[in-house]
């Protein structure tokens, strides 16, 4: 199975990723808002109440179903 996003790798603190969506940093990330988590990002490869599933943005890591980072792309 593919590994979890560690939200200390250093690419997961480029982009600002937490895994509870609610931890963002708001100041830092004026972008976020509410509502905004991976399970309804284009990029989580996953269906939406998968609890975590592959993000392309992290070599496919798995990533939080409640998580978010600034390469939040809402699905079309
Ligand atoms: Fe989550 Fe989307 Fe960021 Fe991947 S790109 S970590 S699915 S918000």
């Amino acid at each position: 199975a593919p590994a979890k996003l560690d939200e200390n790798d250093p690419q997961a603190k480029g982009l600002g990723y937490k895994h509870d969506a609610s931890k963002v940093d708001k100041a830092k990330y004026p972008k976020y808002a509410a509502g905004q988590h991976c399970g309804n990002c284009q990029l989580f490869q996953g269906k939406p109440t998968d609890a975590t599933a592959p993000c392309a943005v992290f070599g496919g890591k798995l990533v939080e179903n409640k998580g978010w980072c600034s390469a939040y792309t809402k699905k079309a």
